[in-house]
C-alpha cells in the first residue's frame, strides 16, 4: 500500500503555501477505494481561505467508474514542492 508524502503547495486562491500529504500514486485495484475516498485523498483544503484544491497523483491504476470521476474533476495548475 502507498503512502501520501510531505509536500508544500501553493493555494492558488490566497497565494500562500501549506504543508499537505500528497498521494503520488492510487491503484483502486489494491485498494479499492470509493470515489469519496479517492475525492478525500486528492482534495486539499487551504488553511489560510478554505480554498479546496485537487492535486492529481502521478499515476493512478483505475477502473471505469474512476475515469468517469476523472473528466469531472477540476483543472488548476498547482505549484508543488517536495519535502521528504
Ligand atoms: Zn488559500
Amino acid at each position: 500500500m502507498s503512502l501520501p508524502v510531505r509536500v508544500k503547495i501553493k493555494c492558488p486562491g490566497c497565494g500562500e503555501w501549506f504543508e499537505t500529504g500528497y498521494w503520488a500514486s492510487i491503484n483502486l485495484m489494491v485498494e479499492p477505494l470509493s470515489e469519496e475516498d479517492v475525492e478525500e485523498r486528492i482534495t486539499h483544503q487551504c488553511p489560510h481561505c478554505g480554498k479546496k484544491i485537487v492535486l492529481t497523483p502521478d499515476l493512478l491504476v483505475t477502473s471505469e467508474e474512476w475515469l468517469i470521476f476523472e473528466a469531472d474533476r477540476e483543472q488548476e495548475k498547482i505549484e508543488i514542492e517536495f519535502l521528504d
